[in-house]
């Protein structure tokens, strides 16, 4: 058996401040990658893309979104 290189480790999160954090919407389950915080002295909310309800700015204006506003 030869030794396997330990690609795990590069999943596992070091020593740092990262924490694991999920969608907010109850039932989603999606990674949430993308928080909001109203500002510094709340705890940031995090939703995945499909979920994220400060996405507007973020999305490309592609024809779907050209008539509205
Ligand atoms: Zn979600």
């Amino acid at each position: 058996m030869g030794i396997l290189m330990g690609l795990d480790d590069k999943t596992k999160p070091a020593d740092s401040v990262h924490v694991n954090h999920y969608c907010c919407i109850e039932g989603c389950g999606k990674w949430g990658g993308l928080g909001f915080a109203s500002s510094k002295a709340v705890d940031t909310q995090w939703w995945c893309s499909e979920h994220y309800p400060h996405g507007d700015a973020m999305k490309d204006r592609d024809s779907t979104f050209a008539g509205r506003g």
